[in-house]
């Protein structure tokens, strides 16, 4: 299985370029902000919990981001491979990950890092949020969820990097530029 986890801070890409990955190399997207945002959508009783938290740019705890991918893995079945995309955001999260994987003897193929400069993902975001209309696609809620990031995700790198996963990639550029570096590292 090709197991990738496509990291970077918001605003980086992330969606973007998995998108094509899916497309070229036909794997499972588990994208947690885009399953936390249904659940807001459907006010489920987690939705309601994290609509908050969500709002002001900070991380759902890892109690409940867990338990949510050990239910998406368990419903998978016979998948080529997963690209994790928002997931893992913390260290315990990058751990927990690993032993769920284990479970199904397999693992984390490579982490992919797309590096963009703060500024770069100011505009952005607040581009983002002329288009689609994310709620935390706000000044303020951007700040936190980039200071998120520093605080606690960016770990989650260097935890792979320790492990000889970690592949970085220079994510200022046009799309199809992004995506052939991606390629040449999944190829
Ligand atoms: P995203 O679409 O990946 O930027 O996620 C949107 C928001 O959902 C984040 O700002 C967090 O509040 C929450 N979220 C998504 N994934 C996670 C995660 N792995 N751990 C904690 N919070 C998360």
């Amino acid at each position: 299985m090709l197991n990738i986890i496509l990291f970077g801070p918001p605003g980086s890409g992330k969606g973007t370029q998995s998108d094509l990955i899916i497309e070229k190399f036909g794997l499972t997207h588990i994208s947690t902000g885009n399953i936390l945002r249904e659940e807001v959508k459907n006010e489920t009783e987690l939705g309601l919990l994290a609509k908050d938290i969500m709002s002001r740019g900070e991380l759902v705890s890892d109690e409940i981001m867990i338990g949510m991918i050990k239910n998406k893995l368990q419903e998978l079945g016979d998948v080529k491979g997963v690209i994790f995309d928002g997931f893992p955001r913390t260290k315990p999260q990058a751990e927990a990950l690993d032993n769920l994987l284990k479970e199904y003897n397999t693992e984390i193929s490579v982490l992919i890092s797309l590096e963009v400069p703060e500024d770069e993902l100011m505009i952005r975001l607040l581009n983002r949020a002329k288009l689609e209309g994310r709620s935390d696609d706000n000044e303020d809620t951007i700040k936190n969820r980039i200071q998120e990031y520093k605080n606690k995700t960016a770990a989650v790198a260097d935890y792979y990097e320790e492990k000889g996963k970690l592949k970085t990639i220079h994510g200022v550029g046009s799309i199809d530029e992004i995506f052939t570096q991606i390629s040449e590292i999944l190829s």
